[in-house]
Parts: C-alpha cells; structure tokens; sequence
C-alpha cells in the first residue's frame, strides 16, 4: 500500500524533472537516472526499480514526463511482455541481469511461442529443449517471430517431457538469440512490412540459470506472457508513435529516433494495425462524406464501439490497479479491439471509396487507408485469434463446457499431430 496521493506524486516527480531533465544527455545514461529514482517503472516492486505505485498514479508520471517533453523508459515490443513475466516467474539473478536493461532499452526481445505446427494449441509445441551435461540444448523451429531479427533474447516455450500430457511437459526459458545454433530468417507479410521471422534451432544452448519456474511448468509462466499480451492489445496500439507534444531538440532526442527507426520499426504499423479511428472523422470532413446521412451512422456505430472498448480496457486497468491477477477481461477487451479495427477499416473504406485502394503519393491519406484496410486482419490473429478468445470467454467466464480434446491427458508422443517431432 502507499500513502502517496495524486498531488504529492505529481509535485514530486515534476520537482524531481525540472531539477534532473537535460536532453543533452546520452538517451541511456538519462533512462538510468530516471529509474534510480524510481520513475522509470514506478508500478513495479520498490526491491525492482520502482515505487509500488497504482496504476492511476504511475500513471500521473507518465504525464508529468511527457509534459515537460522528456524521454520515459523502454516500454515498447516484447520486452514488456519479457519484464511482466521475469517480475512474476523469475529468480533474483534473472531480475538483476534483464529487468533494468529492459527499461533502459538496452536488449530487445522476442517471444518464441507459435510453431508451424502450433499457434492456437500453443500446448501442442515440439521444440525440444533437452538438458545435456550443464546445458539445455534447443532443436526446432519456430514461426511468426515479431522482431527476432533485432532481439537480443528471447522467451522459448520448449518441450522437455514427452511422456506428460501436453501442458504438463513444457518449460520456459530466456534464450540468446546471438549464438550460432539460431538462425532468423525474416517473412514479408502482405502490407509491405517484415516484422516477422521464422526462427530455427539447432543445437542452440541455454545455461540453467536461464529456466523461468519450474522444469515442466512452462505453460503457467506462458499464460502469464499471453495475459499481459492481450490486455496490452486490448489497451489498443492508437497511441504508439503518437506526435510528441514538444519541440524536441538535442542528443536524446536523435538517439531516441535512431532506436525508433531500428529496433521500434517492426511496430510502425501497429497503430493501422488498430484502425486509426482518430483518423475516421477528420477524414469524414475533408472528403465531404460527413454529410452523407449513411456514412454518418456508421461513424457513429463505430465510435459507440470503440467507446465501449475503450471502457472495457479501463475495466481491466482498474481490475489490475486492485491487484487482481490478469483475467479473462484480457481476452474481451482483444475480441473488442479486433472488432473496433475491424469495423474502422470498413467506415474508412466507405469514406475514402475507390481511393482506399491507393498507396503511397498517389493516394491523399498518404496510403494510409491503404494500410489499415491490409493491416487490422493481424489484430484477430496476433496473440490468440477471435475464435479462441471466444473459446476462453466461454469456458472462463461464461462457464459453458470445454472444448473437445482440450483436457486430453494422454502422454504427449501419444497425441495425434499434424507435423513431424
Ligand atoms: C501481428 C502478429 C504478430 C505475432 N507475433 C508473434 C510473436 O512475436 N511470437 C509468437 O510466438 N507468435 C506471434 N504471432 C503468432 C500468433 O500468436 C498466431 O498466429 C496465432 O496464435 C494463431 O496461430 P496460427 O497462426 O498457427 O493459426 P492456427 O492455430 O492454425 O489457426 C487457424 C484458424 O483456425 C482457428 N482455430 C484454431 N483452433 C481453434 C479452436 N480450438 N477453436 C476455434 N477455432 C480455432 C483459428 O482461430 C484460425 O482462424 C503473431 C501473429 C501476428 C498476426
């Protein structure tokens, strides 16, 4: 608990910024001093780098950072979804070597889950993790890899017993993606983007020191990855890459673009991905199409829609700010989110006609209509598809019966497969 209050926590960290923020400084040196302060994740525990601060009042940080037009911490791709889980599943060792390098942006990271032969039934994964002198050595492949080829580690969800039921024999590791037994090879996807890789193993190693939880107790620390990945989907992707607010001049500010353009490139279309709904009505009074009685109802089902999602991420932001653990709010605000992307592509569309399917120069939205219309599909797959949101809505808190097969506890080698192991 904290006694703090959104007064005291506003006048200190605003008193704290005039006195230490200086965009001369090196962009890691600066994310090192903020999180010494405990302002860089001041929700996290005060043993790792933060303040035990709610939700609401971490984030009247976040303000007070972006008002005085200062830098945050790392909080972008993976890594996020690599701290939540080291803060909940890993050792003391694991949280002193990669929770402070995470913030300051100093290693990326990829989450090595879905296989060719397992996305959905993500339990069904075959890398084999095996453990041979003191090393764990890794065979297999993985695909759908967003960003492997800019990590420097990433969370593997590998099998080492084959002979438990399929949920029982999976274990979790931090692998080094730099070692001569990964090999990336990066996938275009039909937006123009190359954001995914497939990933192969072969004979790649991994030190004991780098098993999160338990041997076979894999899928628990896997759930607590996904959880923290839908909530973020559900919180939407809108505001990344959002304009800042300031001028921004100075040496943190080109280090910050240079990270952008690198390491951040493989989300630059995330917030099409979303479906740009604070573009609908601008677009809506600039083609003239406000004034079309038909177009306007659907732009207002729309916003009604992307309100009621946004609610729903406030519900799970309020859930978390009580400490309750991620739930099944996750998995409604995704489903919400994908139907929101789904339904501000097809309003863009009825706005922009025949003009939608421009690209680039040739197109006055700059193409980015274009690129919503291509891009929001991903948000129904990425990090658990609809149909299984829907399937855990219904078994979670809806209470209807399981899916057939999902319970199956036969010995892993024993279940049918559609690929090879
Ligand atoms: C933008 C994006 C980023 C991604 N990034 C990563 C990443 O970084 N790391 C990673 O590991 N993965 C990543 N993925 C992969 C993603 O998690 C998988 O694509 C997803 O889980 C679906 O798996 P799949 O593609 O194998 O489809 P499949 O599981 O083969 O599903 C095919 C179809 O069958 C349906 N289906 C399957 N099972 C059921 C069922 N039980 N009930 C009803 N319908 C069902 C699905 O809904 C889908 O429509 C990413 C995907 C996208 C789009």
């Amino acid at each position: 608990m904290t006694d703090a209050t959104e007064a005291s926590v506003r006048s200190e960290v605003r008193a704290w910024l005039e006195a230490n923020w200086d965009p001369n400084l090196g962009l890691v040196e600066w994310r090192n001093k903020l999180i010494d302060a405990g302002w860089g994740a001041p929700a996290w525990p005060k043993a790792w780098h933060g303040r035990e601060l709610p939700p609401a009042l971490a984030a009247v940080v976040d303000q007070e950072i972006r008002r005085i037009g200062a830098v945050g911490v790392a909080r972008t791709g993976i890594r996020t979804l690599a701290a939540a889980t080291l803060l909940e599943h890993g050792t003391d060792f694991q949280k002193e070597k990669f929770l402070r390098r995470s913030l300051t942006g100093e290693d990326t990271w990829c989450q090595l889950f879905s296989e060719p032969g397992s996305g959905s039934d993500l339990a069904g994964a075959t890398t084999r993790a095996e453990l041979t002198g003191n090393r764990w050595v890794i065979n297999g492949q993985k695909v759908w890899t967003t960003s492997a080829h800019h990590a420097d580690w990433g969370l593997l969800l590998a099998r080492t017993d084959w002979d438990k039921p399929k949920h029982q024999g999976l274990t979790f590791f931090v692998l080094d993606i730099h070692q001569p037994g990964v090999e990336v090879r990066p996938l275009r996807q039909m937006n123009g983007h190359a954001s995914f890789n497939q990933v192969f193993f072969t004979d790649a190693e991994i030190p004991p020191e780098h098993l999160v939880g338990e041997i076979g107790g894999g899928w628990a620390v896997a759930t607590t990855t996904l959880m923290h990945e839908r909530r973020g989907a559900a919180d939407g992707f809108a505001s990344w890459g959002a304009a800042p607010p300031v001028e921004r001049k100075g040496r943190i500010y080109d280090e910050e673009q240079a990270e952008t353009a690198t390491t951040m490139e493989p989300y630059k279309w995330y917030p099409q991905r979303a479906g740009r709904v604070d573009l609908v009505l601008a677009r809506a009074k600039a083609t003239g199409k406000i004034d079309d009685p038909v177009v306007r109802q659907e732009i207002a089902k729309l916003l009604i829609l992307a309100r009621s999602a946004e609610w729903t991420a406030r519900r799970a932001r309020a859930a978390m700010a009580e400490g309750r653990p991620p739930g099944p709010e996750g998995s409604l605000g995704k489903l919400a989110s994908s139907h929101v992307a789904r339904a501000a592509a097809r309003v863009h569309t009825l706005i922009a006609g025949a003009d939608a399917m421009l690209s680039g120069e040739d197109d006055p939205s700059g193409g980015v209509v274009a690129e919503v219309l291509i891009s929001v599909p991903a948000g129904s797959i990425a990090g658990g598809t609809d149909e299984i949101q829907r399937n855990i809505i219904s078994e979670r808190v809806l209470r209807m019966p399981k899916e057939p097969g999902s319970t199956d506890d036969r010995p892993f080698r024993e279940v049918p497969r559609n690929v090879a192991s």
